[in-house]
């Protein structure tokens, strides 16, 4: 099947369809996609899959998906959010495209050249949260997706589905609530923003509240209660000696971020409380309730060295992704087809990104046994500000992505 396509028509399709592509993202940027805010978004997705002919459906996510194995603590209440899927029928092997539409906070906006949610771009780049991680991805797809069916319709002879997900980047369970659904496959794609290389492994990442107990009283007299912003300092001082502990015991990228601090509403009062917000990579070779033993030990320890939290011990909550390690086997067919259309398309074989942080792929591979990799376009700033993707590499995936599917339905 594969040599009877004129993959120079699909190609100049894809180049054809670029514009309107990047519509496409600069809509879903704009849309937005924040926590609990991502109803805009996913109608964006739903018209998109729609115009392309995919039989368009709303998935709830049930309250209870974070007992679920693998599940993160959810965020807020599922009312009002939801899934999105795309179905097309056809024969054979199936395969499912899964990209997230939600985004993370924007920091200060000073910081940024231009607003983050009014799409511009700049020398070949678009700019604007989730411009990069993970709409360019989505939109990649989207794109290889309409270049087959417009230069070769009978391309996509297999069952082909497309699921946006929301809550990728706090708690997965976005992903988890569909697959359990019955939105599954023979092969996932999910295109990541990867650099244009092949993306097979995550490392556990776990996130967690310690919240530090101070006593509030008159700034005048601060002896007669406790600073609990003063309290963290031993808090920080063991969590930095933890991720540089990991470091020693095994290989690889295994940070530790602390990327939230809450405490004190007023500069005359001490403060009563103090809460850090804790990212904790860790090892493929740990469970999660090893991760979480640890940071507790942690903790705990360096309360037990100080009078005042020895007697008001720190607590450690799970609040969000509680996401184990994950490897795709670089042997499996799937990969190796990725690799050849890269190959075909690029010229050279594509890297191998190492795992430092997660993906929703971990739950096809842990708990669902299904082969699943990430490919996507090349970014900068994910995450900081003035993020963007190179829109030449969202046209270098579609063509990618185009005799990778294609391959996987013959
Ligand atoms: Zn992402």
């Amino acid at each position: 099947v594969r040599s009877a396509i004129d993959f120079e028509t699909v190609d100049a399709a894809v180049g054809r369809l670029l514009p309107q592509a990047v519509e496409f993202l600069g809509r879903m940027v704009q849309a937005g996609g924040l926590v609990g805010d991502e109803a805009a978004v996913q109608g964006v997705v739903a018209d998109e899959l729609a115009r392309l002919g995919f039989a368009v459906e709303h998935l709830p996510i049930p309250d209870d998906i974070g007992s679920r194995p693998g599940a993160g603590v959810p965020q807020c209440s599922y009312d009002g959010r939801h899934n999105v899927v795309g179905r097309r029928d056809g024969r054979g092997r199936s395969l499912l495209i899964n990209g997230h539409v939600d985004v993370v906070p924007v920091g200060d906006l000073r910081l940024w050249s231009s607003d983050p949610f009014s799409p511009v771009v700049r020398d070949g780049w678009l700019h604007g949260r989730g411009a990069g991680d993970m709409k360019s991805g989505i939109a990649m797809a989207t794109l290889a997706i309409e270049a087959l069916l417009t230069a070769v319709p009978d391309a996509l002879t297999g069952p082909l589905s497309f699921v946006s997900v929301i809550e990728e980047e706090c708690t997965g369970n976005g992903t988890l609530a569909s697959a359990h659904a019955g939105v599954v496959a023979d092969g996932v794609l999910i295109p990541e923003p990867s650099q244009l290389s092949l993306s097979l492994e995550g490392i556990g990442v776990l996130w967690c509240e310690i919240a530090v107990e101070g006593a509030s009283v008159h700034a005048a007299d601060p002896r007669a209660g406790a600073n609990a912003i003063e309290s963290t300092m031993p808090i920080l001082t063991a969590l930095r000696r933890l991720e540089a502990e990991i470091a020693t015991e095994v290989d690889g990228t295994h940070r530790l971020n602390i990327g939230t601090f809450r405490a004190g509403d007023w500069q005359s009062n001490v403060p009563d409380v103090a809460r850090l917000g804790v990212r904790l990579g860790f090892p493929t070779v740990w469970s999660q309730a090893d991760a979480l033993a640890r940071l507790e030990a942690a903790v705990a320890a360096a309360a037990a060295d100080d009078p005042w939290l020895a007697a008001h011990p720190p607590t450690v909550t799970p609040n969000g992704l509680r996401a184990e390690g994950y490897s795709q086997a670089a042997n499996h067919e799937l990969v190796e087809l990725v690799a050849a259309a890269h190959c075909d398309v690029v010229g050279t074989e594509p890297e191998q990104m190492p795992g430092s942080a997660t993906t929703d792929a971990r739950f096809y591979l842990n708990q669902f046994d299904i082969p699943a990799l990430c490919y996507g376009p090349r970014v900068r700033n994910i995450h900081g500000p003035d993020e963007a993707v190179e829109l030449s590499s969202i046209e270098v995936g579609a063509r990618v992505f185009t005799r990778a599917m294609t391959e996987w339905f013959a």
